[in-house]
């Protein structure tokens, strides 16, 4: 099967760029699990993260961890910084691969979806395809991205990075991007997690937690919610146990929830059934 390694970029020791709550170790360890949810419940790939929680790893071995698991692609997630006036989406490879590069091929993919799913619907501006030295593009063995999704240093990108239905469009663009890149296999059923034209009648919030292949993390993971106060349902489909909080008719009360599970240190997604 298909592995792909998903980095959030920065975490613990190292914050990244901006301060809370845009700092960017916090931003790109939330769209990371977003991506990884929706690569999981959407195609028959494996994912490995190279943290799932708020610690520190250093560059090395992020890169030492795909290519000691062999991995198939190596995905790292960014928010930019910059002058005040600068923002905008682009995503890089690395500076010695051609146009014609697996990780090209890969990277025109992720960055195709991002442009018809995203950059108008949300007014973000693109800076395009780029190309750049750096450590996680170098090192992999594998072929590489590196997305910075947007700039925590500026106002309207702020505004956008704190809209949880672009995040939600944001991890179905990813996911598309690199489901096509590497041919993923769909599964049958699959969610419908964006948050496009709906029939305002039948619209659901479902509040995800966690999607597992392995049982036992799920009810790992439900155990830590009740003693945390949360109630939770696991459901089993495609291979992949989900622990849900519920589904809600009204999108505030589903974004409630989200904000109360993510306060409490739970990594959440909200996504309409
Ligand atoms: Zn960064």
């Amino acid at each position: 099967m298909v592995t792909v390694l998903l980095d959030p970029g920065h975490g613990g020791t190292d914050g990244g760029a901006g301060t809370a709550p845009y700092l960017e170790k916090t931003r790109n360890l939330e769209l990371a699990l977003k991506v990884r949810d929706y690569l999981l419940s959407t195609f028959t790939v494996n994912v490995i993260m190279s943290r799932t929680t708020d610690k520190t790893v250093s560059l090395d071995a992020r890169t030492n961890l795909a290519n000691q698991q062999h991995v198939d692609y190596f995905l790292s997630i960014h928010h930019n910084s910059g002058a005040p006036s600068a923002r905008g989406y682009e995503d890089f490879t690395y500076i010695n691969v051609n146009d014609t590069s697996t990780s090209d091929r890969i990277r025109a993919a992720i960055h195709t979806e991002v442009v018809n799913r995203i950059l108008n619907k949300y007014g973000l501006p693109n800076r395009g395809k780029k190309k750049a030295n750096f450590h996680v593009l170098r090192e992999s063995t594998m072929a590489s991205t590196l997305l910075e999704i947007g700039f925590v240093s500026n106002t309207s990108d702020q505004h956008l990075i704190a809209n949880p239905a672009f995040y939600n469009d944001m991890a179905v663009a990813i996911g598309e991007g690199v489901g096509k890149g590497l041919s993923l296999v769909r599964k049958k059923s699959t969610p419908t997690l964006s948050p496009s034209p709906s029939t305002p009648s039948k619209t659901f919030y479902r509040v995800q937690v966690g999607a597992y292949k392995e049982r036992a993390n799920a009810l790992a993971m439900q155990t830590r919610l009740k003693s945390a106060g949360f109630p939770t349902i696991l459901s089993y489909s495609n291979d992949i146990y989900r622990v849900q909080i519920g589904a809600y008719g009204n999108k505030d009360n589903a974004t409630a929830m989200e904000r109360r599970l993510r306060s409490a240190g739970f990594p959440v997604f909200v996504y309409q059934v």
